[in-house]
Order: C-alpha cells, then structure tokens, then sequence
C-alpha cells in the first residue's frame, strides 16, 4: 500500500501534503526546497522542454512568451486553447505538467514508496467543468512505475481548509464559520457549518461567492503603479515609457512582490528603481501601501455582503472566520474583518491548510454509504455526494457535498429570454429537481433544450448572467398537442456531475431521457499527447 497525498493546485502556488507513518501531517519540500512550487510552465522555445516551478519563473522572466501562468483561471473553459512556441495546450494539459512537477518531487521526497492516489482541491466555485478539467489533468499524469496517477477526489479548497483546520484543534465545536481564501490570483469566501461532536462529525458548504480575478497580483499592480509615479515626479521619467520597457518590467517583477512581503513583517520598505540612468529612492510605509490597496479590499468586503445579502444571511451567524491563502498574511486584511465584522479571527497555515486538509481526507478515505460490489474498488465517486472519512481516534467526519451553481434552461417568460433555473445552487448533490414548462406554439413537434449553469440563488436568472454548458439538445413531442401543453423537466445531477433530462409530456404522459453532450468537453485533451513526451528538468 503507497501513499494517498494531498494537492492543492493553486492559482500561484501549489502544495503537496501527506500523512506519515506515525500519523503526523507532513509537507512535499520541491526539488529546489520550500514547501510550495510556484504553478508556472516554461517551454524552452528551442527545444520545448518543460520546467515547472521557481526555475520556470526565472528562466521565463526572459521569455514571457514561452511562460504559462495562472492558468488555474481558465479551467473547463470550453474555447480556451494557448499556443506555445507554436504547440497548442489546453489548461488542463498545462495543469497535468504541473502536476507532473509535484508528483516527482513528492516521489523522491518519498524515498521509493508508491503513490496510490491523490485528492486534488479546486475552488468552491468551480463548475462541473473546471472540475472536470482538473480530474483529465491529474489522471495524466504518469507515476515513475509507469501507470496513471489515481484522482481519489476532487474537493473544495474550503472544506479542505476548514477541515485542516478543526483538525488541529482537536475539540468539539459546533460554528458556522466563514473561510476568507485570499491568494494571488483568486479571492473566494466560504460559509461552512463544523459540527465536529463526539465521533459522528459533520462539515457542510451552505454558500460561496467570490471574484477569480482578485489576488495579490493586483496588490503588487498597485504598489508598482506608486513606485512608478514617484519615480517619475522625483526624475521628470515618462511613466509609459517606464511601464513599457522589457528590462523595467523584469526589475518590478522581481522587486515588488518582495517588497510587499517585506511590508507584512517590517513597517517600511524601500526601493530604488533606475532607469535611462536616473536613480531614485523610494520609502514605502505600510500606511501608504494599504491606502493604495484599500479599493482592492474593499471588493472583497463588497463580495462578502453580496455573498449574505444573496443568501438572506448576516454576520450574526458566523462564529468566526477563518483566513487562508498567502495574500492573508498582509496585516490590512485582519484589521480590516476585524473592524468590520468584531468576529475572532483565525489564521491556519495559510500557505499549507489547503493540501493538509486534502491529505486528511485522502488518508481518511473510506468506502462510502454506497458500499462496493464485491471485487469493486471501494473508491468513491470523483467529486462525489457526501464523503465519509475516518479519523485516527475512530470518529468519522461527513463532508455534505453541495451544487456549487445553479442549472437552468433557457426559456421565454413575457417575452424574454430567461434562465429558467431548476437545481438550485447550494443543494445537495446528488440532486433532482423538476419544473414545469409549457410549449410555445400549436402542433409543436420537439422541444430545442438549451441547458445553462449560473450563480443564482432565484429561481430565474439572466442570459448575461449564465454559461451555456451543453450541445442544444432535441426531444421529439407527440403531434397534436396545444400551445401551452405542460411538460416537466426533470434535470438529475449525480454525484460526479454527470447531466441527465427527463421531459415528461404530461398530456400524454409520455416521457423522454436524455444526456445533454457538453460543450467543447474533448478540450481537455489538446496537448495532453504532447505533454506526456515533454521533459521535466
Ligand atoms: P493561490 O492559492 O492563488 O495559488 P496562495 O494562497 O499561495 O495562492 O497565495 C499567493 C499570494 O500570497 C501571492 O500573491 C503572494 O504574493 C502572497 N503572499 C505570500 N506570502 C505573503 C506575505 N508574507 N505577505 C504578503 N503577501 C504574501
Ligand atoms: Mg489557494
């Protein structure tokens, strides 16, 4: 039996973590030390070899051009491709030589011992696409014995954050709790029910909200755009022209980011940036620096209200909130929730609390209440309904697993196209869900389904609002029947997000099943072939 180890593929950086004999937490350290690898690709351009990691971010400081970063943001989007010194990748292609990068170094870190499968975590808000994607992406990845790596489970970052979390603290509690998850690209905020009593525990996603362009990047942005402007007041230099020169563009990439980490221990930083020959020292205070960042905070308070004004909530109910992500160890961002919300704040290993929690869940894995066949792999479902893990001491921890999106059909109400919702977001999956429609015209001879997915928390939502995910999908009707004729649609989401349409013509009751084809669902493979003969350095 090998290892079960848990990935946090992140946005900016990405960790691996693990249970180890003696049953303590352990971290992957990368090849080139730290316990976090920068989720960056280069692709040599002359012989597209691939590094990933703190050595990508480096050599493609030179070649942006050959560099892939973030690529987190564009998962399961059905028509995104990029072209890289001339080949074409898919996210999810990208995302498997990231993984790539993790598991060699997780297996020589482990000295010999086999990997036996991995739980990768994704966002709350992912769709079942994203989800989709990063399951592709994991499942090829070739170990070093020459089989595929085994997705055990993709699961929310959240859920893996506050498990980690309640872990630690080994004691009952019963909290709403709300995860304020700030990286460097993404901010996502989680309100989760623990209820961690006795042996029978319990953790529950009741709603998510967040912005997925929304990180630390933009605080390096702001502090580089002050930089700049002194700069240029102190020594009369053109700000464009600054902002548009190769050899300044790699300085502040190197600098800011660590003068903004300076800036969460230290009270000031300085810098002297140099251009055309003109040099000057700039003093940044903590002070100006979250002035400068204010507006960027104040989305995700802003994200946060719309979160509970959605959900008819209010901060009354949570018990505490919970920070994770790097970007939380800058001081505003406690001050700020704490003037805010008077709520007790804690921190748990933002950088590590997300792979912890997946390796929790990965060592804990037992076979589900939908027991095996005998001879049957006891493995559940990737990003499955309810999971159920065993503890160390015996007790078992439930994770209720929940739609993360609204699913709806496109239809007319009063004239208007709309997004007639039918599985709520929020709701347990699996789940089943029925609504009536009526048909638009006499004698109509099939209905045209056009199935969309969205954030909505109402019954209807927008056009502008929703992602069309499927192929438009044709049932046949029995001629004859009136203008208005009821039919019900039935939309069944099973536990691995797989889509299947009941329509039931309920004049004549008779029924049709259906399951919709996804848009651009062969994506994923584009560059997946490529890949597997590219050499990791
Ligand atoms: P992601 O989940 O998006 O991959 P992380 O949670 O690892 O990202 O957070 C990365 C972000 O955290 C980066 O923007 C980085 O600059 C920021 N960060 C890390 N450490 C610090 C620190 N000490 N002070 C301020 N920001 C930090
Ligand atoms: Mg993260």
């Amino acid at each position: 039996m090998g290892k079960k180890i848990g990935i946090d593929l992140g946005t900016t950086y990405s960790c691996v973590s693990y249970i180890d004999d003696t049953g303590n937490i352990a971290i992957v350290e990368a090849a080139e030390g730290g316990n976090t690898t920068p989720s960056v690709v280069y692709f040599d351009p002359d012989t597209n070899e691939a590094v990933v990691g703190s050595t990508a971010r480096q050599e493609g400081a030179l070649h942006p051009e050959s560099m892939v970063e973030r690529v987190k943001n564009y998962m399961g989007d059905p028509y995104y491709t990029m072209n890289i010194n001339g080949n074409e990748y898919s996210p999810a292609a990208i995302s498997s030589l990231i993984l790539k990068k993790l598991i060699t170094d997780t297996e020589n870190w482990l000295g010999g011992e086999e990997i036996e499968g991995a739980i990768i975590t994704c966002p709350a808000y992912f769709g079942d696409a994203a989800r989709e994607a990063t399951r592709v992406a994991g499942e090829n990845v070739t170990l070093s014995n020459g089989e595929k790596l085994k997705v055990l489970q993709i699961l929310d970052e959240p859920v893996a954050a506050a498990l980690a979390y309640g872990n630690s603290k080994r004691e009952d509690m019963q909290k709403r709790v709300l995860v304020y998850d700030l990286g460097g690209g993404t901010f996502d905020v989680t309100v989760m029910d623990l209820n961690f009593v006795g042996d029978n525990r319990s953790m529950e996603v009741i709603t998510t909200n967040g912005n997925h362009q929304l990180g630390g990047k933009d605080w390096d942005t702001a502090l580089a755009t002050y930089v700049v402007n002194q700069f240029c007041s102190a020594t009369g230099a053109d700000p464009e022209e600054v902002m548009n020169d190769p050899e300044q563009i790699q300085w502040y990439s190197e600098n800011i980011e660590k003068a903004k980490r300076t800036l969460t221990n230290k009270e000031t930083v300085s810098l002297t940036p140099n251009f055309n020959g003109a040099r000057e020292k700039i003093e940044i205070t903590r002070e100006i620096f979250d002035q400068e960042t204010e507006s960027l905070l104040n989305q995700t308070i802003i994200l946060i209200e719309d979160m509970m004004a959605k959900k008819q909530l209010t901060m009354d109910c949570i018990d505490e909130i919970i920070l994770v992500g790097g970007s939380t160890r800058m001081p505003q961002v406690k001050k700020r929730l704490e003037d805010e919300y008077h709520k007790p704040i804690v921190s748990y290993d933002p950088d590590k609390a997300v792979a912890t929690g997946a390796a929790l869940v990965a060592a804990g894995l037992q076979a589900s209440s939908t027991t095996a066949a005998p001879g049957e792999d006891p493995v559940q479902p990737v990003s499955g309904g309810s999971i159920v893990i065993g503890g160390e001491t015996g007790e078992q921890t439930e994770i209720i697993v929940k739609c993360t999106k609204s699913y709806g059909l496109l239809a007319l109400a009063n004239g208007q196209d709309i997004i007639a919702n039918i599985i709520m977001k929020d709701s347990e999956k699996p789940a089943v869900e029925t609504r009536r429609f009526g048909t638009s015209a006499e004698n109509q001879i099939n209905l045209n389904l056009r199935v969309y997915e969205n954030d909505s928390v109402t019954a209807d939502a927008t056009v502008e609002e929703s992602t069309e995910l499927y192929e438009n999908c044709i049932v046949e009707l029995t001629p004859g029947l009136p203008a208005g004729a009821p039919i019900d649609i039935t939309f069944n989401l099973d536990a691995s997000g797989i889509l299947v349409i009941t329509a039931l013509d309920v004049t004549n009751n008779i029924s049709k099943v259906v399951q919709p084809v996804r848009i651009g669902g062969d994506i994923n493979n584009v560059g997946m072939d490529a890949i597997q003969g590219t050499l990791l350095r």
